[in-house]
């Protein structure tokens, strides 16, 4: 453990104590706009939000009273934005890797799922997430849990924005987290719904999911682009993105020509398309995690030989697509399909961003598909993902090289959420429940 952990840490200690803005200098500054580190650079902030970050000092109107140099001075600490994960299920405990166990927390209440769901998010922001994108349940956990974040009572939890029930079709893959557009006349009417319901985006499963067994998506794509694209544009009439479910190389495709906002996962994109998907400013979310997990652990579904041959050619095709996706310039943003089976809340998170890593991007590319890479493209409703004035005060100081390891997010740092400290130790468990 990390004296970090103990009340006694002396920069804890110094910025729980400072009332009004403070003023940090920092040896190294990830800024979260790019993957571009700033030495020796400045921050003040408050519990509203930043007020300057950069490397020149702050000028006096932005710090206290007859302050003359920062508040503290940390030549060995990198700082840089609260983490986001754009793609979890917090209905869904991805930790508990037994198939019938998983399958009882599937049956618990609404209210049941709901009181799992705000412990799971206790252990996000200590973590270093600070913002989640959810990506669908039918309990309605997460647009409780967004209501929760927009009312007086959140505490430090992270921001949350929700989609409600996924939209699926009758009897096709997703009915764990969808409810079907056949319960309404039209996709306008379906989308009407759910922005009824409080959702701040549109979830559509336009595909099933990949069939191991025959190392391919086998199914038809559930979706055709004119379909997509007619829920596409009730989206964008009621001001909303679409986030979509979607692998195999034709559901790709009919995603492209519809022109969803993101698209999540993708297994089996080609080139082509990433540049397509670059051109179009789409956002691409690979969710390496959850794949992952299968070859890592492929004996709790008890795939065969051949199977795990076919997970491993898959996993390593999606590497190459995403070492492809960086060096054409897609905008690629960090997920982990927590909740699903594997995935646990928060560390899998810091699992995906290891196996981005692995499959040969920089730390530093990853820790911007996983700061500011979707900032100003995912419609968030908060400006967070970047230090930056007018961004909120949430971010990470470690004196772990973090800019050369993701995994360095493991250790011990100082997590700040709109003006509070809080320190945490090493963290090389795995996870609980
Ligand atoms: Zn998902």
């Amino acid at each position: 453990m990390s004296d970090a952990n103990s009340s006694s840490d002396p920069i804890t200690e110094v910025l729980s104590s400072i009332v009004g803005p403070i003023w940090l200098k920092v040896g190294q500054m990830f800024c979260g706009t790019d993957h571009t580190v700033i030495a020796d650079a400045h921050i003040v902030y408050d519990a509203d939000g930043i007020r300057h970050a950069g490397p020149e000092s702050p000028s006096r109107d932005l710090i206290r009273m007859g302050q003359e140099k920062p508040d503290l001075y940390l030549p060995d600490h990198t700082i840089l934005p609260g983490l986001t994960d754009a793609h979890t299920h917090l209905f869904l405990e991805g930790g508990e890797t037994d198939p019938a166990k998983r399958s009882v927390y599937l049956k618990l209440t609404a209210a049941e799922q709901l009181n799992h769901a705000q412990s799971r998010l206790k252990r996000l922001v200590s973590l270093g997430i600070t913002a989640v994108r959810e990506a669908g349940d039918k309990a309605s956990v997460g647009l409780a849990l967004q209501s929760r974040y927009w009312s007086n009572q959140r505490g430090s939890m992270p921001y949350v924005d929700a989609p409600g029930a996924a939209i699926n079709h009758h009897k096709r893959y997703g009915s764990f987290m969808a409810r079907p557009t056949e319960e309404y006349d039209s996709p306008a009417a379906t989308v009407a719904a759910r922005i009824a319901d409080g959702a701040h985006r549109i979830k559509l499963l336009a595909t099933g999911i990949i069939n191991f067994e025959k190392g391919a998506v086998t199914a038809k794509p559930q979706m055709p682009a004119e379909e997509l694209t007619a829920f596409v544009k009730a989206a964008r009439e009621h001001g909303k993105q679409t986030m979509v479910h979607c692998s195999g190389n034709d559901g790709v495709a009919n995603c492209i020509a519809s022109r969803v906002d993101t698209i999540e996962h993708g297994y089996f994109i080609d080139d082509d398309q990433l540049a397509r998907i670059r051109d179009a400013d789409m956002v691409w979310v690979p969710t390496f995690a959850p794949v992952q997990f299968q070859v890592d652990q492929p004996d709790h579904i008890g795939w065969s030989k051949q199977v795990c041959t076919n997970l491993q050619r898959i996993v390593g095709a999606h590497s190459r697509s995403l070492v492809k996706a960086q060096e054409l310039g897609v905008r690629v943003v960090a997920g982990s399909d927590a909740g699903s089976h594997g995935v646990a809340h928060g560390w899998g998170f810091i699992r995906e961003l290891e196996l981005m890593q692995a499959a040969g991007i920089s730390a530093a590319h990853v820790l911007h598909a996983a700061t500011g890479a979707g900032r100003e493209r995912m419609g968030y409703a908060e400006q967070f993902g970047a230090l930056q004035a007018g961004c909120k005060s949430r971010f990470l100081l470690t004196n772990q090289d973090v800019l050369n390891d993701v995994s360095n997010l493991r250790r011990a740092k100082i997590v700040v959420f709109d003006g509070t400290t809080i320190s945490t130790g090493d963290d090389e468990s795995q996870p609980g429940l």
